[in-house]
């Protein structure tokens, strides 16, 4: 077996142990015969693992029962465009934080529906940052709030959740159970899988149960969030083995122990900075205080030594550090199942490609 240091933004590394026990489950699960890619989502065998799925999360996150969880196809994207079928009606306005790429497209989304106020814009900004608390203009009555707490391309996390005054919803994508956080203080957050839950395709949502239940009823059933909370996101055939992997993840996460894992998160992300600072050479992308822990970005004195170390580093076993395509330069993506060798490998790499090329 020969396993590269993978450092994808998305899909993303999962947990080798995960991937390990769905091999030796993926044609007989548990002694059902059967994969759980090819069981009914009505029996018991499939009801068990979504049930102990949801339950995990929800432990993890510390949500209680006024909270549902959802399983809903078209990944983060999707709910780009749900949120605001359900959550913003005629004569109401809604806020948004337009934070860098993936809150601008999150935006463009819900202006296609109704009227949207940007509380706070740094999307522009090098280096790139989120806003600071009081940098928000919230506005009194609006239907909800929207913030993005990692921005995945740029690599800038929010620190500190804001106070919105409406009921807050937060894209998670990149960043969710990665670190310390009052989820209470959301009325939804979401999550595409393929970053730090599971595979692609299906976006995790937490939403409170009133909330949802606020939600618009003349939006067709499958775009309502009240159908999901309803029939516990099995009124259709739910991606069951996205959902399966996923609950094996969060029983990894459990195992693991999250305070150890988010204390390994910041360590490995340490050990990245700590070269970039220590350097004339490597220059950070973000501003210190707004570093992402789950996407270090960084560029080179030039675009072809930039190119070079790409190159250098894929053939030393480092795949995939290409910064996005629209920003340039490098990015790490170490999320929760990143492990630390591999976080020593590149710093290695690093240090000595400066010596080299510096
Ligand atoms: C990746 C990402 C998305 C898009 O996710 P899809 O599942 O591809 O739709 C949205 N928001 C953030 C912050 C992301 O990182």
């Amino acid at each position: 077996m020969s396993r590269v240091y993978n450092f994808s933004a998305g899909p993303a590394v999962l947990p080798l142990e995960v991937l390990q026990n769905a091999q030796a489950d993926l044609v007989d699960y548990k002694g059902c015969g059967m994969s759980v890619m090819e069981m009914s989502h009505r029996g018991k065998d499939y009801d068990a693992i979504h049930q102990e799925a949801i339950a995990t999360f929800k432990e993890l996150c510390g949500l209680g029962d006024d909270w549902s969880v959802c399983f809903i196809q078209g990944g983060a994207s999707m709910q780009f465009a749900m949120i605001p079928m359900n959550f913003l009606g005629a004569g109401q306005s809604a806020d948004y934080a337009n934070q860098g790429t993936w809150s601008n497209k999150a935006l463009k989304q819900a202006q296609m529906i109704g009227t949207v106020n940007v509380v706070a814009n740094c999307q522009k900004d090098i280096p790139t940052r989120m806003p600071a608390n009081d940098e928000f203009k919230w506005t009194a009555g609006a239907a909800y709030s929207h913030i993005c707490t990692n921005e995945t391309i740029s690599g800038a996390e929010l620190k500190v959740i804001p106070d919105s005054g409406s009921p807050l919803i937060g894209d998670m994508s990149s960043d969710i159970l990665s670190c310390e956080r009052d989820y209470s203080k959301f009325a939804m957050f979401y999550a595409g899988a393929q970053k730090n839950l599971g595979p692609s395709g299906m976006a995790v949502v937490a939403i409170r149960k009133e909330f949802a239940e606020k939600g618009s009823t003349t939006i067709p059933t499958m775009l309502q969030y009240r159908t999901y909370v309803d029939e516990n996101s099995l009124y259709n055939t739910p991606p069951t083995w996205g959902i399966y992997i996923f609950g094996e993840t969060m029983k990894w996460v459990k195992k693991m122990g999250k305070e150890n894992l988010f204390k390994l998160n910041a360590e490995k992300a340490k050990k990245i900075y700590d070269v970039i600072d220590g350097s004339g050479f490597y220059r950070g992308t973000a501003l210190k205080e707004y570093r992402s822990n789950m996407n270090v970005t960084w560029r080179l004195p030039t675009e072809e030594l930039e190119a070079q170390f790409i190159k250098e580093a894929a053939a030393a076993g480092m795949k995939s550090l290409k910064g996005h395509r629209s920003v340039g330069g490098i990015r790490a993506s170490i999320y929760n199942a990143f492990p630390m060798a591999g976080v020593d490998c590149l710093v290695d790499f690093m240090k000595e490609f400066e010596r080299k090329n510096g």
